[in-house]
């Protein structure tokens, strides 16, 4: 759009909504009536689309943990109105496919995964082309996107980090930190088709730490925008205030759905970093980051908020409405906060050290050990803080106080297998205070990290101190009785008996 267009827009938008708003002055009879500020409006199809995404949603992919042969075929199979061509392949040659679609005059180019374990934004993007490819009731809506939009989609740029659920590339580069020496293949592609289609809009999609939070409040990161600068001064250009009035609509839409959980990055310029220059290249650049969300380990929820994103995105560049947003808005939303969550935090429980016990917080986080091909993951706790925890959150608490930590006991008699182990009365066990079992024949950890319980081999008996980074098993005691136990950083409560058994299977 010219910037005659630009202009014209919120006249445009007056006509349909010409009507003078409450409490605003009435105008001078001399003067020139001055045009309002258009409100800021959101498409109310979002409601529609969130709805209807279990029509689209790929079921190839139900997880995080896909590869690039498994999203190969779906890309391979789109036909028209779909346009797939190869845009260059990575270290390993995994092909690296750029899909195009629509034959408007706004170019937006999409990309993700060039982080090779931040996938969620892939899992919306395999959506989106089969939104694209249905016939159904949102066809006018889609003939009205495409005719207005070309779309620019790069799935998966990073396919070598993803094989081994990687953030770098096959040369351990970060391919974000190489948009200027463009090194790696992967990086050049990327470069490659942004100057080729000259995209006027990009979209760089991230997943970051389920950690953050969202400013100070309690609530998590799930999805943090920005807007990055393109130089040291991080000034506002039209290419920059055009990204940020479209994360302040994004804002908003988001809002409605994990309200309170969405946040911004720090727009410290990155000079390495390709969505800060690809900004400075003259793309509009909203980097778009999915975190953690409350009870979405694999970030299916996050994956459909994505979907709907996207097409309100792609809504409000057809339409130009993001126009109406104010770049102040995006100034008030509020700051990552790296260092906010634990996975489980223990409020004032009493650990005891030579004698003498003392009131702690202690707060749990689990790392994702791969394995099977790192196609599976088990988790490992590490207790990741001890003391005043109270300027942190957490996905799970318990106000502890009155509880002693008291250290899980080895049980005494070796069982064969894991399965004979299973078949105890494990509750039972660990209301006397037993964490952990011998095994004469000790199977890998992944075959019981997310079980009630601890394995050891035959003769082990862990001290369970807790210490710094360790992942110590023990049991919370008040009025001598073993009432909850923290196993692999796992809270159970002993008086859920049908719970503890769940969790045996
Ligand atoms: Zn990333």
């Amino acid at each position: 759009m010219n910037r005659f267009l630009y202009a014209l827009f919120p006249l445009l938008l007056l006509s349909c909504n010409s009507q003078e708003q409450p409490g605003q002055p009435p105008r001078e009879e001399n003067k020139p009536a001055a045009v309002p500020a258009p409100a800021l409006t959101l498409n109310p199809i979002h409601g529609q689309l969130y709805a209807a995404h279990d029509d689209y949603r790929e079921p190839a992919i139900d997880s995080r943990r896909f590869k690039h042969s498994d999203i190969e075929p779906l890309v391979k199979r789109l036909g028209p109105p779909f346009a797939v061509s190869e845009a260059g392949q990575s270290i390993e040659g995994r092909s690296i496919y750029l899909v195009r679609l629509g034959n408007g005059p706004k170019t937006v180019l999409l990309w993700s995964q060039m982080h090779g374990d931040e996938p969620t934004a892939t899992m919306a993007l395999m959506d989106l082309f089969n939104f694209f490819g249905a016939t159904d009731g949102f066809d006018a809506f889609r003939r009205q996107l495409l005719s207005e939009l070309t779309l620019y989609f790069i799935p998966m740029l990073n396919p070598d980090g993803a094989e081994k659920y990687q953030r770098r590339n096959a040369l351990d580069i970060d391919l974000n930190r190489d948009a200027l020496r463009l090194v790696t293949p992967e990086a050049r592609i990327l470069k490659q088709v942004r100057d080729e289609t000259q995209a006027q809009w990009g979209f760089n999609l991230h997943d970051q730490s389920i950690y953050y939070g969202a400013g100070n409040a309690p609530k998590t990161a799930s999805v943090s925008f920005l807007a990055p600068a393109y130089n040291v001064d991080k000034d506002i250009n039209e290419v920059r205030s055009n990204a940020m009035r479209l994360i302040v609509l994004l804002g908003r839409l988001l809002e409605e759905y994990i309200p309170g959980k969405v946040a911004k990055y720090d727009d410290t310029f990155e000079p390495r970093a390709f969505g800060d220059n690809i900004q400075k290249w003259g793309t509009s650049t909203i980097l778009i980051e999915s975190g953690g969300l409350e009870g979405d380990p694999e970030k299916q929820e996050l994956r459909k908020l994505h979907f709907v994103a996207l097409l309100t995105a792609f809504d409000a560049i057809a339409s130009g409405s993001y126009q109406a947003a104010d770049i102040q808005d995006y100034e008030n939303i509020p700051f990552n906060n790296s260092n906010a969550y634990h996975d489980l935090i223990l409020r004032e429980v009493q650990i005891e050290k030579n004698g003498k016990w003392y009131t702690v917080d202690l707060g749990f986080r689990h790392s994702e050990v791969d394995f099977n091909g790192y196609e599976d993951h088990y988790h490992r706790a590490s207790l990741s803080d001890i003391g005043d925890l109270s300027t942190f959150y957490a996905y799970e608490q318990l106000d502890a106080r009155g509880y002693r930590a008291v250290p899980g006991k080895t049980y005494s008699s070796a069982f064969a297998t894991l399965d004979d182990l299973r078949r105890q009365d494990i509750p039972a066990l660990l209301r006397k205070g037993y964490t952990t079992f011998q095994l004469t024949k000790l199977p890998g950890r992944s075959q019981w990290a997310e079980l009630p319980l601890e394995a050891v081999a035959a003769g082990k008996a862990p001290a369970n101190e807790v210490r710094l980074y360790g992942n110590p098993s023990f049991l919370l005691q008040k009025d001598g009785q073993n009432r909850y136990a923290v196993i692999n950083g796992y809270l159970y409560d002993l008086s859920n008996e049908s719970g503890i058994r769940e969790r045996l299977h």
